[in-house]
């Protein structure tokens, strides 16, 4: 059988052997396009059947640049590096993969964010470490109780996240979700309100929602001023959901208390990004879905939906459906 590429463009994983085992089965072999590779010119050399990708873009130039291209296969739940149109436009599959169990990993890592902030866990090592003993006179930590927490989407991660956020006591959870099922947001005894409303009143506040073009900057200056000076902001779902600079102002002038950021809108951030310098900002670098069960979860099942395109199935997490059949066939 004639050996089909499938291409991983900027591989970050330790080894790929979880995708050759599942495809070389099929006459599939693993080719790695590296960061400093002209991706275009690489592409064409190789005209993959398949791309696997992470956090990278995948242009509508590099769709162009491989006539065999069934599908581009995104490593994880966002496909918002992806150009769909360019994709459909072609024929092409965009699958994710949704249910590696990253809500677990995802939802924690948001807790993990807000309480860093909420008890100085960074700011208070550092100080031990350069022996500026504080002991409670040094930095504000406002108390939560009667809190309330605002959850914008509540999907898998958001839900998850309301769960583990529940064992602090918040004394209100507020949702914006316009898709959320509404009996059960009553039945787990939360509201659903406007997003400016939960701006307006919540003290916590957690990003759970996709980057779409209706939620870029849906949290921007204006909502910022919105907040309280006690507010912890939260962000573990896309970068683009905030207007950066408008966060890093708030910030800078204490009109927020804290924020807790493992996504940027450029990635990796740029090392003169204010928010590398504001004040009581715990940052990470997109790594909330990462554990190894995960990672190997997340392999395994991208694998499994390049292995059913080669099969002349449709992907089972089809992304940027078109009407009428079910797309290419595999030649
Ligand atoms: P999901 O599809 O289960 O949930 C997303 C929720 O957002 C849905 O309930 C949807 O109704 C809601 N939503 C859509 N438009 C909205 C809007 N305008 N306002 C408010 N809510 C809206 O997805 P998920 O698995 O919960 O993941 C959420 C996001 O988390 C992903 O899209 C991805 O960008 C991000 N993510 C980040 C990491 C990381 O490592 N940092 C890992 C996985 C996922």
């Amino acid at each position: 059988m004639p050996l089909k590429a499938v291409a991983v463009l900027e591989p970050g994983y330790a080894d790929y052997r979880v995708e050759q085992a599942v495809l070389a089965p099929l006459g599939a072999d693993i080719v790695a396009i590296g960061k400093d590779d002209d991706a275009v010119s690489s592409l064409r050399d190789l005209d993959p059947v398949a791309i696997l990708v992470r956090e990278r873009t995948v242009s509508a130039a590099e769709i162009e640049a491989c006539p065999s291209l069934r599908l581009v296969m995104r490593y994880g739940v966002g496909v918002d590096n992806v150009d769909m149109d360019a994709a459909k436009g072609r024929g092409i599959y965009v699958a994710n993969v949704p249910d590696y169990g990253a809500e677990h990993e995802v939802s924690d890592h948001a807790v993990a964010l807000y309480l860093a902030l909420q008890r100085r866990v960074v700011s208070r090592d550092r100080a031990v470490r350069n022996a500026n003993w504080g002991s409670g006179s040094e930095e504000r930590i406002p108390g939560r109780e009667g809190a309330i927490l605002g959850l914008i989407g509540f999907g898998r991660i958001g839900a998850e996240a309301a769960r583990k956020f529940g064992v602090f006591g918040f004394a209100e959870t507020l949702v914006v979700d316009p898709y959320a099922d509404t009996q059960l947001l009553a039945e787990r005894g939360m509201r659903q309100v406007s997003i400016d409303d939960v701006c307006r009143k919540a003290d916590v506040i957690s990003l759970h929602t996709p980057l779409l073009p209706e939620t870029r900057h849906i949290i921007n200056a204006d909502r910022l001023a919105m907040m309280k000076p006690t507010t912890i902001l939260i962000n573990v779902s896309r970068g683009g959901l905030i207007d950066e600079m408008a966060l890093a102002e708030a910030l800078r002038e204490r009109r927020l208390f804290g924020a807790g950021i493992d996504v940027f809108e450029q990635e990796p951030v740029d090392p003169d990004h204010p928010l590398l310098s504001a004040p009581n900002t715990v940052l990470s670098d997109h790594i909330a879905w990462y554990s190894e069960r995960s990672t190997k979860t997340l392999q395994t099942r991208a694998a499994e939906e390049v292995a059913r395109v080669l099969n002349g199935e449709q992907p089972k997490n089809w992304r940027n459906k078109w009407s009428g059949d079910a797309g290419p066939s595999v030649p």
